[in-house]
């Protein structure tokens, strides 16, 4: 089925359905098809005969999956619309689909205008979900210009060749030393700008919806952000009592890491708590006197949401500098990896 620009393959999710019998479905929605949700539910509704609720919760990433709030309401089954499917999230209280949402664009425009800003003959490609199916059409057109196109397997975490997570680059940094630059299929800067910082090679960003293609700007944010990290590693210094965050979102669960922090800073003399949340927000931090968090949840959060909280927050790298355990030199992109 079609809606607002994508494809989304609900007639094999509603199949799924039929034959398992579920009776009760959940369907998890990102923010931008919220607006069209209704003939999918409906679809939904007459082809499986079963109740269909849909979350009107946030939903950031298939890190993010409404699952166990639910396991009390007869719920079977959970379509995660949108996302691929993350390895440790995958069915753990209530059966879950992820059922993609690929854009209907066609990329072949913007990548012909990308090729001049590619930097040598090796381009590594890589993509979010929305584009994974049109990385063999970007093949075809870098080869058609004498150019040689690499998409790497990720780790355990990553579904499909060439994909990208805000919190983990693993087809790119795999195959960084053999490449001379990576092509980015896709929206905004999120993305190509965690690649630059994470495989340390050109970026060069092309952007269907927009037709823009972009090189510089992601360099000049890196650096932007490179600043802003190392003025949060110097805030941090001084400080003595540590909040730990603990993300309860199942994709974004680092407990191990956690407690190997908290063993981090009783070492080194310092008071620390273990906090858990699901939404991070500045008003659920509010209450506490801490003078610095380090954040193991979703690694985005201390990085891109970084000015709107009143205490500096880092991820765990970052403390290892601020410890004095690891020279800022050797600074690497927090991420999730498996
Ligand atoms: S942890 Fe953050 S970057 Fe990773 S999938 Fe979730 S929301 Fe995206």
């Amino acid at each position: 089925m079609e809606i607002s620009g994508y494809l989304i393959d609900i007639e094999n999710a509603a199949n799924t359905i039929k034959q398992q019998g579920y009776k009760t479905i959940a369907v998890q929605v990102p923010e931008g098809l919220k607006r069209s949700i209704f003939p999918l539910v409906e679809f939904l509704k007459k082809e499986t005969g079963a109740t269909v609720l849909v979350s009107a919760d946030a939903c950031f990433g298939a890190c993010d999956v409404v699952n166990y709030e639910l396991k009390n309401m007869d719920v079977d089954c959970v379509v995660h619309l949108g996302h691929t499917a993350i390895s440790d999230v995958e069915n753990f209280w209530i059966s879950t689909m992820f059922v993609n949402a690929q854009s209907t664009l066609d990329v072949s425009k913007v990548v012909e205008k990308a090729i001049p800003s590619l930097v040598g003959k090796k381009i590594g490609l890589v993509t979010t979900a929305q584009h994974l199916h049109t990385l063999e059409k970007v093949e075809t057109i870098l080869r058609n210009h004498n150019l040689e196109p690499f998409i790497a397997e990720g780790d355990e975490r990553i579904s499909t060749k060439g994909q990208i997570l805000g919190c983990n680059f693993s087809v790119g940094t795999k195959i960084a030393e053999n490449v001379d630059c990576f092509l980015f299929i896709g929206s905004g800067t999120f993305h190509p700008v965690g690649l630059l910082m994470s495989a340390r090679k050109p970026v060069i960003a092309a952007d269907p919806y927009t037709n823009a293609v972009k090189k510089q700007e992601i360099e000049d944010m890196k650096n932007n952000m490179l600043r802003q990290r190392y003025g949060a590693i110097v805030a941090c210094r001084s400080a003595r009592r540590f909040g730990i965050l603990i993300g309860v979102k199942r994709g974004q669960q680092r407990i191990k890491l956690a407690r190997e922090i908290q063993q981090m800073l009783d070492s080194a003399g310092k008071l620390s708590l273990l906090i858990t949340l699901d939404e991070f927000s500045p008003v659920s931090l509010q209450g506490f006197d801490i003078d610095c968090y380090v954040s193991t949840a979703c690694p985005r959060i201390a990085i891109d949401d970084y000015l709107q909280y009143k205490k500096p927050m880092i991820t765990p790298v970052e403390l290892e500098i601020v410890l004095g355990r690891r020279e800022w030199e050797t600074y690497v992109f927090d991420e999730i990896l498996e």
